[in-house]
C-alpha cells in the first residue's frame, strides 16, 4: 500500500516532467499552475488521482478540462511500483528498477504527445541502467551489452529500410532498454513491441483515427514491452520454450 502511494506521488511529479521538459521549463520552479487560467494549485488540488476525480476533471478556477493524462500517469506509476515491489521486495534493486521505469514513463508520454524522445532523457535512463548494472545487476554484463547492441542495431536497420518510419529516437532509446533487459529479454521486448504496435496501429488505421501518412510514435510500445519483459519476461520465455 505504501509503495502504491509512493508511486502515485512520484507519478504526480512525472506529470510535471512530461508537461515541462519538452518546453525547456524548470521542473522545480514555479509551483504547479492551471495551464488555462494560470491559477496556482492549492495543496488540496495536488492529491494524486483523488483531486482529479473530486473536481470531475475540471480546473476549480476556470472549469477548463484537466487532461486525463494526469490521473492516468499517477495510477500507472502506482501500479508499476507495486508490481516491481512484488517482484523484488523493498531492495536497492527495487529502487533502481522503479527509477528506471519512472524515466521510461516520462519518455513514453512525451513521445505520445510530441512524437519526440529527448536525448537527455535517454542519457538519464542510460545512467540509471548503468548504475543498476554496476551495483545491483539482475542480468550478466555480457547479456546487457548484447541486449543494447542487438536491440538498437535491429531498430537502426529498420530505420534505414523504412527510410525514417522508425525514428532515430527509438534507436537511441533501445540502448538503455536493451541494456536493462539483457539478451533474451531484448528479443522478447522487440517482439512484444512490434505485436502491440502493429495491433494498435492497425486498429487506428481501420477506425480511421490515423491516416496512412500519420506517424504513430513507437516509443510507448517499446516502453510497455520493456515493462512486460521486466515483470514477466522469464515466465513468458519459459512458457514459450516448453
Ligand atoms: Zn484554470
Amino acid at each position: 500500500m505504501l509503495v502504491f502511494v509512493l508511486g502515485l506521488l512520484v507519478g504526480s511529479f512525472l506529470n510535471v516532467c512530461i508537461c515541462r521538459l519538452p518546453r525547456g521549463e524548470s521542473i522545480v520552479f514555479p509551483p504547479s499552475k492551471c495551464p488555462s487560467c494560470g491559477r496556482r494549485l492549492r495543496a488540496a488540488e495536488l492529491v494524486p488521482v483523488i483531486s482529479w476525480l473530486w473536481q470531475r476533471g475540471n480546473c476549480r478556477g476556470c472549469a477548463a478540462p484537466v487532461s486525463w493524462r494526469y490521473p492516468l500517469v499517477e495510477l500507472l506509476t502506482g501500479i508499476v511500483f507495486l508490481l516491481i515491489w512484488r517482484q523484488l521486495g523493498l531492495t536497492a534493486s527495487f529502487a533502481t528498477s522503479a527509477a528506471f521505469f519512472a524515466v521510461v514513463i516520462i519518455i513514453a508520454f512525451i513521445d505520445l504527445e510530441h512524437q519526440l524522445i529527448p536525448n537527455r532523457l535517454v542519457v538519464l535512463l542510460s545512467g540509471v541502467a548503468v548504475v543498476r548494472q554496476i551495483f545491483w545487476p539482475e542480468v550478466p554484463l555480457g547479456s546487457a551489452v548484447w541486449g543494447a547492441l542487438a536491440g538498437s542495431l535491429l531498430l537502426l536497420a529498420l530505420a534505414v529500410v523504412t527510410k525514417g518510419g522508425m525514428g532515430g529516437g527509438d534507436v537511441k532509446l533501445m540502448l538503455p532498454l536493451g541494456f536493462y533487459s539483457g539478451l533474451p529479454g531484448t528479443l522478447l521486448l522487440l517482439l512484444l513491441a512490434f505485436i502491440s504496435g502493429g495491433v494498435v496501429g492497425g486498429a487506428l488505421l481501420l477506425l480511421k483515427i490515423k491516416g496512412r501518412k500519420d506517424a504513430i510514435p513507437f516509443g510507448p510500445f517499446l516502453a510497455l514491452a520493456a515493462l512486460v519483459t521486466a515483470l514477466a519476461g522469464r515466465q513468458i520465455l519459459e512458457w514459450y520454450l516448453n
